[in-house]
């Protein structure tokens, strides 16, 4: 149920990577704290059937399928969050690739690469230039860039996505710094190991990579994707007011090891 005495009461708000995982639970999350949520990704029957569950819970959503590596649909969902909703409130740029291919960085297929900066490097830089001109019209804005652990230690996962990751962070750092003056909070998610379709499809790959993500872990196992989506909550609500530029590890101490 919508909770208009929620967090993000009569916010709108704009997540990518919402058909699955951490995305899916934020905007599960985020509707039940009072937003109206518009959700983007890829696979249209997905986002429809959470959509409906959403809605029939008494929340306001809405989705727009599309590529966050092409900026034509990242701008797409960021109209259709204003045409939705009325506007732009805060965003959770959350859609990202890891691909499942451990192989050292000599034998890994240039697609791979390629595809891992598209999704995860580009991705975010089409989120933040169709967002920014939206909340420096309204005077305000929160932005939220899901980045990893990968971000912070280099090792467990493919040189490609650890690059992608550190480079969500250094954006991140970089906008918040130029739009501060304008209100525009900017932050990003330091995400630990959290069980969903990206980690079953890498442990399916690799089996022995389950015992690693949890062994690694301060508390000895994965987090639940709702865990991830609570951080992401409160730096979208205006309870992290004095909070830019910042990276908040929810990793379940693996960057304190
Ligand atoms: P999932 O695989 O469950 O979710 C990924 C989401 O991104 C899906 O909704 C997928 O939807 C969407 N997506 C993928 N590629 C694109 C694209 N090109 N355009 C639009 N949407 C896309 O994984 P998680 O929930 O785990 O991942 C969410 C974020 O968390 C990612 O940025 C990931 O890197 C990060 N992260 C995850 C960790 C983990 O352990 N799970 C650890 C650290 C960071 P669709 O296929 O429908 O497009």
């Amino acid at each position: 149920m919508t909770d208009t005495n929620g967090l993000l009461a009569g916010k709108a708000v704009m997540i990518t990577g919402a058909s699955s995982g951490i995305g899916e639970a934020a905007a599960r999350l985020f509707a039940a704290e009072g937003a109206s949520v518009l959700l983007m990704a890829r696979r249209e029957d997905v986002l429809g059937r959470i959509v409906r569950e959403i809605r029939d819970a008494g929340g306001r959503a809405a989705f727009s399928t599309g590529d966050v590596a092409d900026a034509g649909d990242v701008q797409r969902a960021v109209d259709a969050t204003r045409e939705h909703f009325g506007a732009l409130d805060a965003a959770f740029n959350n859609a990202g690739f890891a691909g499942a291919d451990l192989s050292p960085l000599h034998q890994l297929d240039q697609d791979v690469f390629d595809r891992t900066m598209d999704v995860n490097v580009r991705g975010t830089w089409n989120c933040l230039r169709s967002q920014i001109p939206v909340m420096l019209d309204a005077g305000k804005g929160a932005i939220v860039n899901t980045s990893s652990t990968a971000a912070m230690v280099a090792t467990g996962a493919p040189v490609p996505y650890v690059a992608a990751k550190h480079a969500v962070l250094g954006m991140t750092r970089a906008a918040a710094a130029e739009y501060a003056a304008h209100g525009i909070r900017i932050n990003t998610l330091v995400v630990g190991t959290t069980r969903t379709e990206m980690i079953e499809h890498a442990v399916e790959a690799h089996p022995e990579l389950e015992q690693l993500f949890v062994a690694r872990q301060m508390q000895k196992r994965m987090a639940d994707p709702a865990e991830i989506a609570q951080a992401a909550l409160w730096l979208c609500s205006d309870r992290a007011s004095f909070s830019t530029g910042t990276a908040l590890a929810v990793d379940g101490g693996l960057t304190s090891n």
